[in-house]
């Protein structure tokens, strides 16, 4: 027998061997036929795999974000099978699921190519394969074996992945005709998947590495329900009448332009007015709540960033540094503006009297993305954050950060982003060796957010384990007005700049301290916001923020004057 601990404690025996699905009919059968893979000891598997070992376990439905993994991961194995159906000869790359489906990068035998008239039938073969209830078979594989499988089927793609695992960790999955290299976790069989639409064609080079071979990718999504389909399709229709890069488009907000630079924004006449609304309207909301602006060049000695880290961070995938006439001088665009802000407070002394320091600014900072992952304004290589750093004492942190949410609830108010989500990242409750910054600040200042949270009578996911190495976290997650979810505002307690920086306060002790720092920045940047908004509201913004809040109309000529008259007093008036 082993024993099997439930979500909520309870603890039954089963036979060893038991698998999830019959640990679900143990409870009931209409749970059981939901179920689409299981947690064992924290690993997700699948819910038809033995378990010989007492384990602490979860069963996933689709609606679990683990459960669509494994859904959605099944479905691109099915779409394979269909594609090698039609395709004979085809090489398959890799499949994994993304936030909404799956797709697979497939290279086609020469002279064949696929497009989306191609799609009907493969969805058509897809849900004959699927309703053939086929199960999804997983064998461990040594890798001589492995190898001489793909060597047979001459898919150099599954060859180079083979040879870089490690003999005694590889598994093959098999459903009806198709045999694929696959960690899991897969359906119990492939019946579960009742709906299923392709959605678009892309080309991916291999592994990403614009030296490689061009692949295609083919992108899908399915769910357990036909309904289900119908709704996520109406949502992208949705979608797609508010998309931002559309719509900015056609309110003339903000425009890119190849000669400029992929991912570099160009903000026109009215996108300026909006987004100088939006920074005018946090300014007053900062003022008010004690924070100073400061103003730092978009560019750094790459020293400064060696120093707090970010060189190693972003410095080999990002822009190169800049060099002067000067040998072995270099700069760099700035990636953050925190290194800035630590040097200004950094030049004069400070006592505990002086705590918390708040400095703010609109910085632009620089990061290089891959062109393929550049998309519209909330993928850029340019943006410029709502940047704050606020230096206090480890007992200021909590009164802190409730100042911090206070401001990021006004502003979401304000908008009207109704609906949103916090999640607190932590650290690991087992392991802190990871981290930096004493055990006793670690304590002070994950119970400081905590309590925070609390006393503003939010809910948040805690999130043991995804804290950074340098400080906890609380992150805020907006619902946009047809229910998707984006991530804005960070508030993110920094112990290791500090440290880099050697930052000081005088105690009232007259001993020497570290203060702590806190990264906030509510919108995020203000290309992301932008974008954000104008989703959730369809380009209709507030009064407040509409680039062209009134039109003046002479009914003749001789009302010219007075016109102007009047569009001057309203130009001035704020
Ligand atoms: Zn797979
Ligand atoms: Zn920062």
């Amino acid at each position: 027998m082993v024993k099997i601990t439930f979500p909520d404690n309870n603890v039954r025996e089963f036979p060893k061997g038991i698998n999830g699905i019959d640990i679900a009919k143990s409870l009931s059968n209409s749970l059981a036929k939901e179920i689409v893979a299981i947690e064992v000891n924290g690993e997700t598997w699948d819910a038809t795999r033995p378990i010989n070992e007492n384990a602490t376990i979860k069963l996933f439905k689709f609606q679990d974000e683990e459960g669509k993994h494994a859904f959605w991961h099944s479905s691109a194995h099915i779409m394979a099978e269909a594609i090698e159906f039609f395709y004979p000869g085809v090489k398959l790359a890799i499949g994994p699921t993304i936030d909404n489906g799956f797709y697979y990068d497939i290279d086609l035998p020469e002279g064949k190519s696929i497009s989306d008239n191609d799609f009907p039938k493969i969805e058509k073969k897809m849900l004959e394969l699927a309703r053939q209830k086929n199960q999804f078979i997983r064998t461990e594989k040594s890798k001589t074996d492995a190898l001489s499988y793909f060597k047979e089927k001459d898919d150099e793609y599954k060859i180079e992945l083979i040879s870089e695992l490690e003999d005694g960790t590889i598994t093959f999955y098999e459903q009806g005709n198709f045999t694929d290299l696959c960690r899991g976790p897969h359906l119990p069989n492939t019946s579960l998947v009742k709906a299923i639409k392709l959605l678009k064609i892309a080309g991916a080079y291999w592994r990403g590495d614009e030296n490689r071979k061009q692949l295609t990718r083919v992108y899908g999504i399915s769910f357990p329900k036909q309904k289900l389909l119908e709704e996520y399709l109406l949502l992208l229709e949705e979608a797609k009448k508010r998309d931002h890069r559309k719509i900015g488009k056609e309110l003339e907000l903000f425009t890119f332009s190849k000669r400029v630079g992929q991912g570099l924004p160009l903000w026109l006449p009215k996108g300026a007015m909006l987004r100088e609304r939006l920074e005018n309207f946090l300014k007053k909301v900062q003022k008010e709540h004690g924070y100073e602006p400061v103003i730092t060049p978009h560019i750094g000695q790459k020293e400064l960033y060696v120093t707090s880290g970010h060189y190693a961070k972003y410095g080999e995938d990002s822009f190169q540094p800049i060099q002067t006439p000067n040998e072995g001088e270099e700069f760099l665009l700035k990636p953050m503006n925190c290194p800035h802000h630590c040097e200004i407070y950094k030049s004069k002394p400070h006592s505990y009297k002086d705590l918390p320091i708040r400095y703010a600014e609109f910085g632009t900072v620089y990061r290089y993305e891959q062109s393929g992952e550049l998309h519209g304004l909330t993928r850029v290589r340019s943006f410029t954050q709502d940047d704050a750093h606020i230096f206090c004492r480890p007992d200021q942190l909590k009164e802190e950060f409730l100042k911090v949410i206070d401001i990021v609830l006004y502003i979401f108010k304000t908008l009207d982003f109704e609906n949103f989500e916090t999640q607190i990242s932590l650290r690991d409750q087992d392991d802190h060796s990871k981290y930096i910054g004493s055990d006793d600040n670690w304590e002070k200042a994950e119970s400081a957010i905590l309590e925070a949270v609390k006393e503003k009578g939010m809910n948040a996911e805690i999130e043991y384990g995804e804290a950074a190495f340098y400080g906890p976290k609380l992150d805020f997650i907006v619902k946009d007005a047809i229910g998707r979810k984006w991530q804005l505002g960070t508030i993110q307690v920094d112990y290791n700049l500090p440290e880099r920086f050697e930052l000081e306060y005088v105690g009232s002790d007259d001993k020497k301290h570290r203060p702590v720092m806190i990264h906030r920045a509510p919108f995020g940047s203000m290309e992301r916001f932008v974008a954000v908004l104008i989703e959730h509201t369809a380009g209709k913004f507030p009064l407040w923020l509409t680039p062209e809040q009134a039109v003046i109309l002479p009914i003749s000529e001789k009302y010219n004057d007075y016109a102007k008259k009047v569009s001057n007093i309203l130009n001035n008036y704020d």
